[in-house]
């Protein structure tokens, strides 16, 4: 197992994002996935969080189902992001209730370090507008949390700020569109993308039609 992160740094218009979305929910906990990366320190930059439809909530409790996982996978995928930008945390809101991790939430974080062995998880406090993390594998070691306006590729930050569009019964946040990203910036990457979206129909299409040249070629069944 690789070392587990010891600090979490967390992008200031997320921080504050976060803080204010959870905090309009009516006192109900909200879960999601934060995304993000690591360095050779050993930190966690969290870049962004999603949260998908809430599969059940009230003011103690909150879980989405897994398959909303793959899918933010597969898309940072098809967005070119994964394995760079990845799910490094699972962050959940603790509306009033402090910054600590229960039994339970210790259980629900046991079952998905599996996807990734440095992952951590974070509490949202929106009524003391505080954010904590927690490391390890039961996620027992708290870590510092350092809000910070996180610098990135330009390239990265469009991708990233595009995956609001790719997912749209999920709340998505990531920084906006960079305010120097010049139009010409933004088509080279939708260029890149739209080509990428065209050799896989190439693909997909050759692959049917290789599928059906290899039933046609199957000798039909004998009738007696
Ligand atoms: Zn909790």
């Amino acid at each position: 197992m690789r070392p587990t992160p010891r600090k979490c740094v967390i992008d200031s218009q997320i921080y504050s994002a976060a803080i204010e979305f959870t905090a309009n929910l009516e006192r109900d906990e909200w879960g999601g996935i934060g995304i993000g990366s690591y360095t050779k320190n050993n930190e966690v930059l969290l870049k962004g969080i999603v949260f998908p439809p809430q599969y059940r909530s009230s003011a103690t409790y909150c879980s989405f189902e897994a398959k909303y996982l793959a899918l933010l996978k597969f898309t940072l995928g098809d967005l070119g992001l994964f394995p760079q930008v990845t799910m490094v945390a699972w962050v959940h809101s603790h509306p009033g209730h402090g910054i600590f991790l229960s039994d339970l939430d210790r259980q629900t974080f046991g079952e998905l370090i599996g996807e990734n062995d440095r992952l951590i998880a974070a509490v949202i406090e929106p009524t003391q507008k505080l954010i904590g993390a927690f490391s390890g594998a039961s996620a027992t070691d708290q870590i510092e949390v350092e809000k910070r306006d996180l610098l990135w590729k330009e390239d990265q930050r469009i991708r990233l700020a595009l995956l609001e569009n790719l997912l749209p019964e999920m709340k998505v946040l990531v920084p906006p569109l960079p305010d120097n990203c010049t139009p010409g910036n933004l088509l080279e990457t939708l260029y890149v993308l739209a080509d990428k979206i065209v050799r896989m129909r190439k693909w997909l299409a050759t692959e049917q039609l290789a599928r059906q040249a290899s039933l046609l070629a199957q000798p039909e069944n004998e009738v007696e």
